[in-house]
């Protein structure tokens, strides 16, 4: 067993913030905290960050750039979707690509010695086991370390948590957990398939109910090949993911080098992310694009607004949860209307037939994303596909109220 160190971390002091969590929405919490001068403290359970990765890696460029870190990973220069029937519509990403098939250990990691570097503290194997309430407010957490309980004093708690959103729950704030409303999902690493290096691929049918197969290339012959089915057809990801992978040729004979699996949120966003003293971020908050099942995007955008958030709440000395409601304006603001329109066109894709998807994913053919700069690819997308969806009073019809709302 190793010893209990506590890296020079002093848990007796009173922290500006306490960010639960050291995924992508608590490390970027924290960066936005340090970048605004704020006392900040990360718990994370397990004892390395950046592990165990579950996830296929797909990250736009330009969140390396708002991290201020360079941009490393495989650069993607196509993305075939197939239909139930192999229908295939192609997006073509102009150089530099948008799409990044990235190391995420490795990302997080860096990530974090460059916060550390900034001022933050971080303690491992730190398990957030409940919160510390006092009238009313939020103010700290307990945690369980090497079978000690400690208290961790804040003014914030910023809770990054993931999708078990421990301190939100603990909090009495209202946050979904219907299997139905979450997306059940197994990956494997593989090396030694006849995978191309630049094009990722994604399939959509019976052999991935509710979700789709991906195929994220890291290199050529290498990817990360995964699944996500509706939470509601219970723990069966791994045999869906077996099984396509057993009837594919090119796949079959590869090795298996890591193997993942997880849970995503794919019900929408909470309503009410703040309460007295806490800030929810991330998976606890459920911003997950509900169509892709993407969230690390969010969660550091998530993150950033926090400690913005977060900073004014300490310069004021307001904690309530009017002051921190900013943050939910914020958030609103950024992507409000993009989950709202991935939400309708998850819906759409749900209720339609296998031929009326084939007959889609055939019209749309090749489309090309935005350039790297471009940030609302999401609404971009669904611009470049218009001509085809006029076509579609059924599906234009569902858009009708998103797009009245924002004309
Ligand atoms: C199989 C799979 C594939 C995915 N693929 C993609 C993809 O390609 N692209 C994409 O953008 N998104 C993807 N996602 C979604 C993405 O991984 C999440 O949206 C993203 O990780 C959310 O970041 P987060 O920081 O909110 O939560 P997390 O990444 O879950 O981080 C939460 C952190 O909190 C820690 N923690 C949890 N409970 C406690 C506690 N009680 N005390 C202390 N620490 C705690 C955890 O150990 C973890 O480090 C995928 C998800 C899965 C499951």
């Amino acid at each position: 067993m190793f010893p209990a160190l506590t890296n020079n971390v002093n848990l007796n002091k009173e922290y500006d913030v306490v960010v639960v969590g050291a995924g992508p929405a608590g490390l970027a919490s924290a960066k936005s905290c340090a970048e605004n001068n704020l006392k900040t403290l990360i718990v994370e359970e397990h004892p390395a960050i950046g592990t165990p990765v579950q996830c296929g890696e797909a990250l736009a460029r330009f969140v390396f750039e708002d991290l201020g870190m360079r941009p490393e990973g495989n650069e993607i220069k196509k993305i075939k979707i197939f239909s139930p029937n192999k229908k295939k519509m192609e997006i073509i990403f102009p150089e530099p690509s948008l799409f990044l098939v990235i190391e995420r250990k490795r990302f997080e990691k860096n990530l974090a010695v460059k916060i550390v570097n900034m001022g933050v503290k971080i303690i491992t194997r730190a398990k957030a086991v409940d919160v510390i309430k006092e009238n009313g407010f939020v103010k700290g957490v307990v945690l369980e370390r090497l079978e000690e309980k400690i208290r961790i004093k804040s003014k914030i708690v910023i809770d990054a948590s993931g999708p078990n959103a421990i301190i939100a729950r603990k909090s009495g704030l209202k946050i979904y957990s219907e299997t139905e409303r979450f997306d059940s999902c197994a990956q494997f690493q593989m090396s030694n398939i006849k995978t191309e290096k630049s094009t990722a691929e994604m399939y959509f049918g019976s052999f991935a109910p509710g979700g789709y197969v991906w195929i994220f290339p890291k290199d050529k012959g290498f990817a990360n090949i995964g699944i996500g089915i509706n939470g509601g057809e219970g723990n069966k990801a791994l045999d869906y993911l077996r099984n396509f992978i057993e009837k594919d040729e090119r796949l079959k004979n590869g090795s298996i080098i890591e193997m993942n699996a997880g849970i995503v949120p794919v019900g929408g966003t909470i309503s009410k992310m703040v309460s007295n003293g806490l800030i929810v971020a991330g998976d606890a908050a459920r911003m997950v694009n509900p169509l892709t099942g993407g969230g690390m995007r969010f969660a550091f955008k998530a993150g950033e607004f926090a400690g913005r958030v977060a900073s004014e709440a300490v310069k004021d000395n307001d904690f309530s949860e009017k002051k921190l409601s900013e943050y939910e304006k914020l958030w609103n603001k950024e992507f409000g209307l993009a989950f709202r329109v991935s939400a309708v066109a998850k819906d759409i894709l749900l209720g339609s037939s296998e031929k009326e998807i084939d007959s889609l994913v055939g019209d749309i053919g090749v489309i090309t994303a935005p350039s790297a700069g471009g940030k609302d690819v999401m609404l971009k997308g669904i611009k470049n596909v218009l001509p085809v969806l006029i076509k579609r009073p059924k599906i234009l019809f569902k858009f009708r109220k998103i797009l009245k709302s924002n004309m």
